[in-house]
Parts: C-alpha cells; sequence; structure tokens
C-alpha cells in the first residue's frame, strides 16, 4: 500500500487525490485482505491522510469456543511529512510537535502500511463472541449450548455431587 506522492507534493495547499483500497497484505505475520478508501490532502507540511479500511481476523469466541471470522474496521486521520524537499531535494525536519508523525519516504513514496498495522492491532476485539446470546458451555458437561442435542440434564451434574457428599459423609 505504497503511493508515490511526488506530484500531489508539487501542487498547492488543497489539493486532493482519493484511492481505493484493494490489497493483500501481510499484517503480524499473517496475510490479510483490506479493502477500503483513501483520501490524500496536501497541506502546508505534507500530506493529510483519511482512510477507511476494512478486513477481517479469524478469532473464536469467548463464551462457547467456536471459530469465528470477525470484521475489522479502521478509520484514521494522520499527516505524513515529507523527509526530502519535493523542490530543493533537501533534508526536511519535522516541524515542531509533529516530530511523531508518519513520514513519507525520500523517494516521495507514503506508506499506508505503518499507520494500518498500528490502527488495526487497537481494533481487535477483547472478548469477541459469535453473536450477543451465546449461552457458551455447559458448567457441568462442558459442551457447547449452542449445540441443540445437547443433551447434559442436570441430574447428571446432581448425581455427581451426589456421589461426592456419599463420599465425604460415608
Ligand atoms: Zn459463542
Ligand atoms: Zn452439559
Amino acid at each position: 500500500m505504497q503511493f508515490n506522492v511526488s506530484e500531489l507534493l508539487k501542487e498547492h495547499v488543497g489539493a486532493t487525490r482519493e484511492f481505493d483500497i484493494d490489497d493483500d497484505v501481510t499484517i503480524d505475520g499473517k496475510p490479510r485482505h483490506l479493502t477500503g478508501h483513501a483520501r490524500f490532502d496536501r497541506t502546508n507540511d505534507g500530506i493529510l491522510v483519511r482512510a477507511d479500511v476494512r478486513g477481517a481476523v479469524a478469532a473464536e469466541c469467548a463464551r462457547c469456543l467456536r471459530p469465528l471470522e470477525l470484521p475489522v474496521e479502521i478509520t484514521f486521520e494522520e499527516e505524513f511529512i515529507p523527509t526530502v524537499d519535493i523542490v530543493s531535494g533537501g533534508h526536511v525536519d519535522a516541524p515542531e510537535g509533529e516530530e511523531e508523525n508518519y513520514r513519507i519516504s525520500a523517494r516521495h513514496m507514503l506508506d499506508l502500511m505503518q499507520p494500518v498495522a498500528e490502527y488495526w492491532s487497537i481494533a481487535q476485539p477483547m472478548a469477541p463472541v459469535c453473536r450477543d446470546d451465546c449461552p457458551g458451555l455447559c458448567p457441568i458437561c462442558g459442551g457447547d449450548l449452542n449445540d441443540a442435542g445437547h443433551a447434559c440434564t442436570r441430574e447428571a451434574g446432581d448425581d455427581r455431587w451426589a456421589k461426592l457428599r456419599n463420599l465425604e459423609l460415608g
């Protein structure tokens, strides 16, 4: 997801480019297919990127442990600062207060993967569920309560506790 922005850098403040995103990329060592949209606006200091990116991750339900494919959507707005002046070819320092900004490479390539990977990592749901009312696993037999055939009955558990109680009494 690299974009050559040399032409945009030569344009006036407010000039814009729009891109559709439809890329196979690697995030944290895993292949992902990402789709979305990005808009680049020329600013005084560089290029403001507004991006909306969608993909999916494999996960498991926090309650019943079934495998899930979770949609992930990230939206961000970040200004990229050049490292080399497009006109003079001289080195560009980040303006004060923008030292933490993303940078455009010396070859005027703007790489969206850096913010995408960072926003992606914080967009992961902490405890995903397969559905909001997933009943999870049976506390007695450990079976999946989503299964229509889950045949565990209270008696089975009660029997077991009864036996334990008998042992204690005996
Ligand atoms: Zn579940
Ligand atoms: Zn059960």
